[in-house]
Order: C-alpha cells, then structure tokens, then sequence
C-alpha cells in the first residue's frame, strides 16, 4: 500500500528531542525555539519568527494583531482551509470569498478590487500547493485601500514569489509544520512578522498576555499582564525534532521537487492527449513541491480514478470541499461574484501521493497506474 502521505521523517530527529530533555527545558522558547525560528529569519529574511503551536494558531495571532473586530470583512478564496476563514470569524468578522484562478487554484487577484468595500479590513491570500499568489498585484490593492495582508503559507515554505520568500510579503504570514507538510514537528506552526513595530505586540499576545519575553531576554525586571493574550508558544521538544529537517532543508526539498518533476514528465502525455490537465506554476514562482495534483474530466471521472488507484494500492485523495457552500461558510460569509471555478475546479482535482521517503520507483509505479487508468 502506497500511503498518501508520511510525515516526514529524517532519522536525527530523536538525537534532538533527547537534548531537549537533557537541556531540561521542555516547555516553550528554548534552545531548539530559539534555532528554528533564527534559521527562519535568516532563510527568509523576515523581521521577526514566532515559533506556535500550529498554522492555525498563527492565523489567530494575525487576526487578533489586524485588530479585527465585529463586522470587519476579510477577502479570501473559498478554496481553502477552514483554518483561513476561521482565524477571522472567530474575531466577528465576515469572510468574503473571491473566487480562484483555474490555473494555480490561487485567488484571482483581477476579482479582490471588486469585491472591497468600506468594511474591507484585510486580505488573506493562501499559497496553494505552495506556488505563489500574484503578490505584486495583491500589494498594491492593498496599499491603494490600505488593507492588511496576510498570507496563509502553510503550505509554503522554501517558496518564492520574483525572489521573495513566502510569507515575508504581506504583513503577517503563516506556515505550517503539520505531519502532512514538508517540514514538521507533528503539529506546529510559525507566525513571520515583516514590520517590526507588531513585534512587541506580537510577543506579548504568544505570552499570554505578558512582557516575559522582554523578562527573558533581561529588558525588565519582572514580567506583567500587558494585554489580552494566550499560550500560542510550542513545547521545545516539538521544535526539537523540527530543527532536524531544517538542518537538512535543502536535501528534503529537492528530493521532494525532483519527485514532483518526474510525476510531472511521466504525466505530460496525458496531458498532451488531452486527458488531463497538470499543475501550473506561472513565471516568477518557484515552488517547494509541496502538493502534486492532475484534475481530470470531471467529478464522476475524478471518483473512478480514485477507486482504480485504490484497487491498486495507491491512496490519493481530492482536496478541499469550498469554504462558501459548507454549512459555516453559508452562515458566517459571503462569496463575491459568480462562482465560475472554485466548485468546479475543486471537484476534478485529485492529489497523488508526495512525501519525502516517496521513492522515484514508486512515482513510477504510481504515475503507470494512472496512464493505464486513461488507458495509455
Ligand atoms: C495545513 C493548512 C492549515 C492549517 O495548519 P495547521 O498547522 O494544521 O493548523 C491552514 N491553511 C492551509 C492552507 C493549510 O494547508
């Protein structure tokens, strides 16, 4: 049995962890906190990395460090995580929903003017499958009606957009170091702040509220209630076994991207045929693998597909199922616009297992599979 996805896993991971005992440090902010989120900042250059306990919680912290309140309005894509819309109905605000491009499944940053209005507070763009939402564009919409930005990169690290990191484009950006993500730490996540004067602030909120950050680093003598807050800050056991992968970055992306590329040519003839239409990752982007999808004909096509690969002992799975005709989405939001490819295009697409053990014998095998599927 092929398995959709394993997490990943590099075998110096335990070495870490047991250090992180022996340090006998195992709540938050310790050695191994303290390496990731440095390796964070250097690798993308952001002002400042706050390691948390999941993308999710990320999200929260953008929100909160937004200043959203009740009846502010979000524009995001419906094609996503509940994650993304939650972070702001949590806070009272309404989530517009934009419908995405067909061709990166990113929202369409042509439809987000139209879709603003004098509640319009923030935009938040997700990075799908890891390849980059067209940033220039979204920035400047965003400075002409002074919104905020913030990305939902959990799926995005080691990506660029024209040389930039992910993440460190908008004012907040969100990454994610859930099993099924290229980097992880079981659950776990990391908020990338661009402007340093939400530092403090930010701090503050992932401490419950409290300067004991500032504390820490010997910047006061005791530690007060600042603001509201809470405990967004992860164990340094978990960010233990994180900072392995980090340690082998570059080995585990491009064994990853040279997996993506060969399922990329195996399947190029189908496409050609016109049997299926793969991934497009327009210019300027540079990808981090993270996701490997075909969409087929149709829903019915993509079902079957998905039955023949199991048949075979090959898991593969659709993806999401929109934001906006879910029984939240119905209740708490709105979608701008027609609908012309979100649903649609949400339902041919099918994702093919990806993961860093995935060997290139059995995205042969996979790939195969799929051909004589399209009986090719
Ligand atoms: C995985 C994912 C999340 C949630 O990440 P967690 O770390 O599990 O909270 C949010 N948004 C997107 C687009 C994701 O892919």
């Amino acid at each position: 049995m092929i398995r959709f996805n394993v997490p990943p896993y590099t075998g110096t991971e335990m070495k870490n962890v047991q250090k992180a005992v022996e340090n006998m440090h195992i709540c938050g902010d310790g050695e191994f906190t303290r390496k990731c989120s440095e390796y964070l900042e250097k690798t993308t250059g952001t002002a400042k990395c706050l390691l948390t306990t999941s993308c999710t919680q990320a999200l929260e912290m953008a929100a909160l460090l937004c200043d959203i309140k009740p009846g502010d309005e979000v524009i995001l894509p419906s094609y996503t995580f509940v994650s993304t819309a939650n972070a702001f109905v949590l806070r009272g605000a309404v989530p517009v929903f934009v419908d995405v491009r067909p061709d990166t499944m990113n929202i369409d940053e042509n439809l987000i003017e139209g879709a603003i209005t004098e509640k319009t507070k923030v935009i938040c763009v997700v990075h799908y499958a890891g390849v980059a939402c067209e940033m220039d564009r979204i920035m400047e919409i965003a400075d002409k009606y002074h919104l905020m930005v913030v990305e939902d990169a959990a799926q995005a690290i080691m990506s660029t957009y024209k040389g930039r990191p992910l993440g460190t484009i908008g004012d907040f950006g969100c990454l994610s170091f859930h099993e099924t993500k290229n980097f992880s730490m079981g659950e776990g996540g990391a908020l990338l702040i661009r402007d340093p004067r939400h530092i403090e602030d930010a701090e503050i909120l992932r401490e419950k509220g409290t300067d004991r950050s500032k504390y820490f680093r010997g910047q006061v003598d005791k530690y007060r209630w600042m603001n509201y807050g809470s405990s967004f800050l992860p164990s340094d056991m978990n960010a233990a076994y994180l900072y392995a992968q980090f340690e082998v970055a570059d080995q585990i992306n491009d064994t990853r991207l040279s997996r993506w590329n060969q399922y990329y040519e195996l399947l190029k003839p189908l496409q050609e045929a016109g049997k299926i239409e793969l991934p497009v990752i327009p210019e300027g982007c540079v990808h981090n693998a993270h996701m490997f999808y075909i969409k087929t004909k149709d829903l019915k096509e993509r079902t079957e597909l998905i039955q023949f690969m199991k048949d075979n002992d090959i898991l593969t799975v659709f993806h999401y199922v929109p934001l906006h005709s879910a029984p939240a989405g119905l209740k708490f939001g709105r979608f701008h616009g027609e609908d012309r490819y979100t649903t649609r295009e949400s339902e041919r697409l099918v994702r093919l297992p990806m993961f860093y053990q995935l060997t290139a014998k059995q995205v042969d095998y996979i790939a195969g599979k799929v051909k004589e599927f399209y009986g090719v």
